[in-house]
């Protein structure tokens, strides 16, 4: 069983996140989504549980995608559940560098785990997490920028707006 792993904030997840998540769901016979609670990052606007529901509405029709949540190492969280592949997307040479960087900080943790890199879309090149939350706060259409199933709550966490913390 070919088993790989997605990880990232997915705060909110958006189109650009589900082209990935079809496209490495149909690569492999499992696809773990991670949603991985990282300090670094700003406290989000959902909670990790609000997040991997989400993620779980929009992917319901996928049957070998499987939505969980960590506060691990993602190479821990890899070796946890057996798998040698995490996935993750690029969009532009910006994104290489640091991906580039974990990539080898991952392999250097857990050294049976290698990256494997999916291009963007063109026409989810521009598309961020952060993109959409600033879009949503001034009142935009969403329905370019994440599924369709999630813009009511998109809308509506804007809207009770204080974020939520890690
Ligand atoms: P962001 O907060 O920047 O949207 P995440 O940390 O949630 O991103 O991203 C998780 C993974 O998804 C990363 O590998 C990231 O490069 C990738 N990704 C994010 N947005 C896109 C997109 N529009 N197209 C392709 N890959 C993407």
């Amino acid at each position: 069983m070919r088993r790989a792993i997605y990880p990232g904030s997915f705060d909110p997840v958006t189109l650009g996140h589900l082209d990935i998540i079809k496209r490495a769901a149909a690569i492999f016979d499992e696809l773990i989504v991670c949603v991985c609670i990282n300090s670094a990052k700003d406290s989000g606007l959902f909670s990790p549980e609000e997040r991997v529901e989400l993620i779980r509405k929009v992917t319901e029709d996928l049957p070998n995608v499987r939505v969980d949540c960590s506060r691990e190492l993602v190479a821990d969280y890899a070796r946890r559940n057996r798998s040698r592949v995490l996935v993750k997307g690029l969009r532009a040479v910006s994104d290489y560098e640091a991906e580039i960087q974990m990539a080898m900080i991952n392999a250097k943790l857990n050294p049976k785990l290698d990256t494997v890199f999916l291009y963007t879309r063109p026409k989810y090149a521009y598309l961020s997490s952060t993109v959409v939350k600033e879009l949503a706060r001034y009142g935009a259409d969403l329905s370019d920028f994440v599924p369709r199933q999630i813009i009511g709550e998109v809308c509506a966490k804007m809207a009770d707006g204080s974020p939520q913390q890690p």
